[in-house]
């Protein structure tokens, strides 16, 4: 059983409208219209995200685009 990050509704991936993989997990949709909303912000709906910036740091303009040796 798998949760739908948009709205949380418990769905079986056989019954699911769509899947998407973001940050190395998949995730299922109940319904395009959560799929869509998930793929335009998917930070929104994720929380476990590495690249999340912290939130202490208050004025850092620090945005990594993967150039981290
Ligand atoms: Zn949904």
């Amino acid at each position: 059983m798998n949760i739908d990050p948009v709205c949380n509704a418990a769905l079986d991936p056989h019954r699911a409208a769509a899947r998407v993989e973001y940050a190395g997990q998949s995730y299922w949709f109940c319904s395009e219209a959560c799929h869509k909303a998930f793929t335009r912000e998917p930070h929104r709906y994720v929380r476990d995200v590495r690249a999340e910036p912290a939130k202490s740091t208050a004025s850092a303009e620090t945005s990594f685009d993967g150039n981290e040796a």
